[in-house]
């Protein structure tokens, strides 16, 4: 069978891997030249640097696994167990990290305990929150409105609950639904003391897509699908801007909401609603190369600030991570460069005195969709048998995330079956 996936962001990629494991020829198509779409990685003045710096955590599952499928585990670092330094200006850095031996959230008590920047008042109003976190949420309820229910004070929530929410759902706290938001707690911190254990790409993100991408029997970069070949029962193949036909026997539509509109021009045709409602948020990235060759950092969170996280991704160099960004994500390079330096410095001393010997800025208007209350995401099927849809934003329970994306794109294979068959069963129903 031939099946055309569009799109080679991890969902059209987790996608690919799934049907070349079932024996299928799959004609993968990118708009752009880079595989990886919003998890990949270019060259910026001769440095191949990452679109943004990516951290998965030992719950992502599926994207661990789909990595391990490519033979790239050794590419990815995971901590042992959870454990993020906390910096913050003119006070000695804070640690939070799951203690050895005691389950989920009861790991994080030691070092919650003595974590500086929060009181008693404080430490106590999160400890009896995090008791009510498993608890059904309205699906009308922001997380802002369930802190104020469970009486968070400022200072909860910006050394506390910010520092994780925010990177995590990539929007504050009054944009994202409660139970999203509930859910990253839940998923890191309630279960397995690994699950929060925070990892990152030894490697440019562009080489895992790369290697997934090998999957295909055939790739083709820098063509736009444009819209389906469609019979009214059945879909026959994608229309490219270029005036292509590639015709299929099934097709996969792994690509953003906006995008997946234009495509289908008449979504609800197609059985696929609700488009228009999905909202997207920036995030910036600000990499800066410093003239000192061991910063010392690994990668820290820094609370009050822009900059949600700093990663040191090579001796010298740091990526600065600014989440929720839409207000800076039109600002000139230079500024940008400036402000986290002096963030950096100020948190970090070292740095105070370090020279920089130059800075660059990646950044993504729309790089996550924003889980906002009552937002209904669909899943992969559609009203055509042979057509279904992935993404991250798609129905994975997960928020826009690599691992959403993974679990949406082998969704979606999964959703083929039966239309089109593993090769291996229909060679045997015709040989007998
Ligand atoms: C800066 C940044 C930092 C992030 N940090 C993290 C993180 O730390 N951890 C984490 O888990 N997630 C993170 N994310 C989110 C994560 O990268 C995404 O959720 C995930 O990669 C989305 O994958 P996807 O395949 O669903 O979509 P995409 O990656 O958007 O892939 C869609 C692909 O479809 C292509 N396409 C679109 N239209 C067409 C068309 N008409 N024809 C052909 N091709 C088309 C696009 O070019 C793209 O390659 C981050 C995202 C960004 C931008």
């Amino acid at each position: 069978m031939r099946v055309v996936v569009v799109g080679a962001g991890l969902a059209g990629l987790a996608a690919v891997c799934k049907l070349a494991d079932r024996g299928h020829d799959v004609v993968l198509v990118e708009r752009s030249r880079l595989l990886g779409g919003k998890a990949t990685s270019f060259t910026v003045d001769g440095v191949e640097v990452d679109n943004g710096q990516h951290v998965h955590l030992g719950c992502c599952t599926e994207y661990l696994d789909f990595v391990a499928a490519l033979s790239m585990s050794e590419s990815l670092c995971t901590q042992p167990r959870f454990e993020v330094t906390v910096l913050r200006r003119q006070r000695r850095p804070s640690r939070l990290r799951a203690a050895r031996g005691l389950p989920g959230s009861l790991s994080l008590l030691p070092s919650f305990a003595r974590y500086a920047p929060l009181g008693l008042r404080a430490k106590l109003q999160v400890a009896r929150a995090l008791r009510h976190a498993h608890q059904r949420v309205d699906a009308a309820e922001t997380f802002a409105m369930w802190l104020r229910r469970h009486r968070q004070d400022a200072a909860a929530i910006e050394w506390f609950w910010d520092l994780f929410v925010v990177p995590a759902l990539n929007a504050k706290a009054d944009e994202v639904s409660a139970a999203d938001a509930l859910f990253v707690i839940r998923t890191a911190f309630a279960g397995d003391p690994h699950a929060a254990a925070i990892g990152w790409s030894r490697v440019p993100l562009a080489r895992i897509a790369a290697a997934a991408a090998t999957r295909a029997s055939e790739v083709r970069l820098r063509t736009s699908a444009v819209g389906l070949v469609d019979d009214g029962e059945t879909v026959r193949g994608v229309s490219c801007a270029n005036g292509e036909e590639i015709g299929a026997d099934a097709v996969v539509l792994a690509v953003p909401p906006a995008r997946l509109a234009n495509i289908l021009v008449d979504a609800g045709r197609f059985g696929v609603h609700g488009l228009e409602r999905f909202r997207s948020r920036a995030i910036v990235d600000v990499h800066l190369w410093f003239d000192i060759p061991d910063v010392g950092l690994t990668f820290a969170a820094i609370a009050r600030s822009p900059v949600q996280w700093v990663f040191e991704k090579r001796p010298g160099y740091l990526c600065c991570s600014l989440s929720a960004a839409d207000a800076l994500v039109g600002r000139p390079e230079a500024e940008l460069v400036e402000l986290c330096r002096a963030e950096v410095a100020a948190v970090w001393p070292r740095l105070a005195s370090a020279r920089l010997l130059r800075g660059a800025v990646t950044r993504d208007p729309e790089a996550t969709f924003v889980p906002a209350p009552g937002l209904i995401r669909q899943g992969a099927q559609t009203a055509r048998p042979n057509l279904v849809i992935a993404g991250a934003w798609t129905a994975t329970g997960w928020p826009a995330t690599m691992e959403s994306a993974v679990r949406s794109g082998r969704a979606a294979a999964d959703g083929l079956v039966g239309v089109v068959a593993p090769v291996t069963a229909e060679l045997e129903a015709v040989h007998g």
